[in-house]
């Protein structure tokens, strides 16, 4: 058996690995994808140290460091449950069985997709869904952020600081933010609100977005903005699936962790996207990576004097 098995093979997960394999103790990833949401990412310029990287590069960076280490990587392999107990089970999609004294669940986030045609064409080339990763490439030119919720609000009032123009949509008749944060949006001169809007297509010219439109749900007429970039903010779904009545989860669906990283659960650590760590960054995901590590090394310690 393992004595850390980490599940997701993200930054949380990779930092985990390493720092239980410095431990010395037998370690494991089991990875739908290993590298995570960075393999999806193309410029990453906030990753302190690195003044400039693209996720592809930071994601075989990232193995690279973990493979210099004794770590059996199992890598597309999806866990399909979980089973605790003294010793843990992790069963994978395809029929193994994982048994391990504690574990690490790091399977990350994915953002929500409006799924209107034009969204997947211009990922990376002019729609984007992380404004603190790439607000900055859109300096001076004209963005929509689709969703009026805390975090398109937020989004929209951090772009209103770099971008010439933000216009913020929103499907439901008024935005859902906290009052203040909407307080602040509308002080601010270059932005523009529009709600009862359900936005129906993006468009570009084959190789960047131009445009955006969408239905006014009042009139039922259609509308088009000319636009350089558009920021999905309806959400983040963490991938806890497969953990329903297992580990304790927030009714957004992540798992709850205390400041050591431990979940409801002993012996069950979580780290990174997927818990209610707030701030989605790789820098936060691999410093909390490290801390479920090392509070998982401690629980071993601890659970062998027993
Ligand atoms: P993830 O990266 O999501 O990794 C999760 C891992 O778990 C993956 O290996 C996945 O395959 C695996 N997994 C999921 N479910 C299962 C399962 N059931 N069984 C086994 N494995 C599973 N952050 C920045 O700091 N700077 C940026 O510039 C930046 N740009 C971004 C751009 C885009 C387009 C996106 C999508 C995100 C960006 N982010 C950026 C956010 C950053 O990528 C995440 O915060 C970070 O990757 C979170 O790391 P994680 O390890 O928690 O999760």
């Amino acid at each position: 058996p393992f004595d850390v098995l980490i599940v997701g093979g993200g930054p949380a997960g990779a930092a985990a690995a390493i720092y239980a394999a410095r431990k010395g103790i037998r370690t494991g990833v089991v990875a739908d994808r290993f590298g995570g949401q960075v393999l999806d990412t193309l410029a990453i310029e906030n990753f302190v140290s690195m003044k400039e990287t693209d996720g592809p590069r930071f994601a075989i960076a990232l193995e690279e460091h973990v493979k210099h280490y004794e770590v059996e990587i199992m890598n597309t392999q999806r866990a399909s449950k979980l089973v605790p107990g003294k010793m843990i089970e992790v069963q994978t999609e395809s029929g193994a069985v994982l048994k391990t004294k504690s574990v690490i669940l790091a399977t990350g986030a994915r953002w929500r997709e409006i799924n209107v045609p034009g969204e997947k064409e211009y990922r990376n080339h002019g729609v984007a869904y992380c404004p603190h990763c790439d607000g900055p490439l859109f300096k001076g030119k004209r963005v929509a952020v689709v969703g009026g919720g805390n975090s398109g609000v937020e989004a929209a009032i951090d772009l209103a600081g770099i971008v010439a123009h933000v216009t913020l949509i929103e499907f439901g008749d008024a935005l859902r933010a906290d009052a203040i944060l909407v307080k602040k949006l509308k002080s601010l001169a270059n932005v523009d609100i529009i709600t009862s809007a359900q936005t129906t297509g993006i468009h570009g010219d084959g190789k960047k977005v131009n445009g955006l439109s969408y239905t006014d749900r009042n009139s039922g007429a259609s509308r088009k903005l000319e636009l350089e970039g558009v920021f999905v903010q309806i959400g983040l779904v963490p991938n806890t699936e497969f953990l329903k009545g297992t580990v304790e989860l927030s009714r957004f669906g992540e798992i709850e962790v205390n400041a050591r990283g431990e979940t409801s659960v002993p012996g069950i650590f979580a780290a990174g996207d997927v818990t209610t760590v707030p701030f989605k960054q790789i820098v936060i995901a691999v410093g909390e990576g490290a801390k479920a590590s090392l509070s998982a090394f401690d629980y071993l310690v601890r659970s062998s004097v027993e």
